[in-house]
């Protein structure tokens, strides 16, 4: 099956290849990758009345993750809260387990602790995997009741498809975290740390007796299991975690911006089509809006390309600027962000107003977009024919060699020997 395309020459409803009118009306239409953005693509083509099918590769929804805890952001914009705008567009949240927070312990990069709090809901965390009460897995019943049909354990070439929702292809940050049994109450830290975490943050999740303990390497490094036992190390010393180690997971962030989301009639979204938090990698809701904003235009009810343009990739690009300043400062930068965070919160009375002008796109931090284009990423031609200015992930630096603790030793040892006994691990030191 070739996906059908008009010339834009013969058809004027057609721009930039793609049929904005939706001629593809009576045609099935097919979606690469069964993860949030297809499946959220998937579910509101189908309750449109179309006929969807989704071709993922692994085999259930989720098993690209394995049981870690992500979190959700509701900052990026304002006036609505993201999980209204879900059941606007006909997604339900209660499909899935999820936690709302409004306060966090931020650790300063000198261990100082603070505390950012809002009067609403800064995030939710959520579970990814295979679980039933993973986020995946309430994207995939959403799907199918929908009337979806989703394809597990299929190769399908993306020319094939209408929507690329497959995922990251290359690494230009990496994250290892170890999920342990715990006694100590729900609970969210995140923290500003080069050392630890290499020109990026580590965090502590608990829910319900499950901890995450994760470490984020915005530089690349050898032996990346040293920063996770050196993290939690820090962690165990600071916490009452009672930790009882269960397994290792992880996984990569790709950081790109591609010159067009529409190519050759195909729609791609979430961190295939490049929307992604070039920050902190918060990419989940950007995957949920572009699936939907790719849905919408199948239907022919909105422009994928000028939708996107308009909603999603200034705040990638204040992503990206963000990130470019971050990768020029170690601890004494991140100290000043932290405490200029908790000045913010005194002045307004609310946490999130900080993260909301973090994030927020404007006109000056803009301004730094050609520097950044030009500074920070690489141009490279995709084997798709796209091009795309991209993160290459960062050579380590000095500072990134030192001595490991005794106690991240024996924390080094006591994970060898769980895995060992038959411990998982979804991602590890060769999968840098
Ligand atoms: C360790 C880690 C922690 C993160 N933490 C957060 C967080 O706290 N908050 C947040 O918002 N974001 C977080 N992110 C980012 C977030 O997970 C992603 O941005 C989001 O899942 C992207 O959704 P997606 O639909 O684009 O891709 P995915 O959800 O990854 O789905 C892509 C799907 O496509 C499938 N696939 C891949 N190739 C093919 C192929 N050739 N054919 C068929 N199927 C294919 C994959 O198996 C997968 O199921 C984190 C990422 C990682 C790795």
């Amino acid at each position: 099956m070739r996906v059908s395309r008009l010339n834009a020459t013969q058809d004027p409803t057609v721009q930039a290849g793609v049929n904005v009118r939706g001629s593809m009306s009576e045609e099935p239409v097919h979606i690469l990758g069964a993860g949030l953005s297809g499946l959220a693509a998937a579910t509101y083509l189908a309750k449109a009345g179309r006929e969807v099918h989704v071709h993922e590769i692994r085999n259930d929804s989720g098993a690209r993750f394995d049981g870690d805890f992500q979190g959700i952001e509701n900052w990026t914009s304002s006036e609505s809260d993201f999980f209204d705008e879900m059941r606007d567009w006909g997604l339900d949240p209660e499909e899935f387990k999820s936690n709302d927070f409004d306060i966090i312990d931020l650790i300063h990069p000198d261990d100082e602790i603070t505390n950012p709090i809002t009067d609403g809901v800064a995030f939710r965390v959520v579970e990814r995997g295979t679980d039933s009460h993973c986020i995946d897995q309430g994207f995939k019943r959403m799907a199918t009741a929908a009337g979806a049909t989703i394809h597990y354990g299929t190769r399908r070439p993306p020319e094939d498809c209408h929507i690329v929702a497959a995922g990251p292809k290359e690494s230009s940050a990496v994250a290892f975290g170890e999920i342990f049994h715990t006694d100590h109450p729900n609970h969210v830290s995140f923290q500003l740390n080069d050392k630890l975490a290499p020109g990026a943050y580590s965090y502590l999740i608990i829910i319900d007796g499950i901890g995450l303990i994760c470490t984020c390497l915005w530089r690349k490094q050898k032996r990346t299991s040293r920063y996770l036992n050196e993290t939690i190390a820090w962690y165990e010393q600071h916490y009452e975690l009672n930790r009882r180690p269960i397994k290792r997971v992880g996984g990569k962030g790709d950081f790109s911006l591609p010159d067009r989301y529409v190519h050759e009639g195909r729609y791609y979204v979430g961190e295939a089509g490049g929307l992604q938090d070039f920050m902190w990698g918060f990419g989940m809701r950007y995957a949920i809006t572009s699936g939907v904003f790719a849905a919408k235009a199948i239907l022919g009810e909105s422009d994928y390309e000028a939708e996107v343009r308009k909603r999603l990739v200034p705040l990638v690009r204040a992503s990206a600027i963000n990130r470019f300043l971050m990768n020029r400062v170690g601890d004494r930068g991140f100290k000043l962000v932290a405490n200029h965070w908790m000045r913010n919160q005194r002045r307004k009375g609310d946490g999130l107003v900080f993260m909301r002008w973090l994030y927020a796109p404007g006109p000056l931090r803009l301004m730094l977009w050609p520097i950044v284009r030009a500074g920070m990423l690489r141009r490279k031609q995709l084997k798709d024919g796209r091009m795309v200015r991209r993160m290459p992930f960062r050579s380590s630096l000095s500072r990134d060699s030192w001595e490991p603790s005794p106690r991240a030793e024996e924390i080094g040892s006591q994970w060898e020997a769980i895995r060992k006994g038959g411990g998982s691990i979804s991602f590890g030191d060769g999968d840098a």
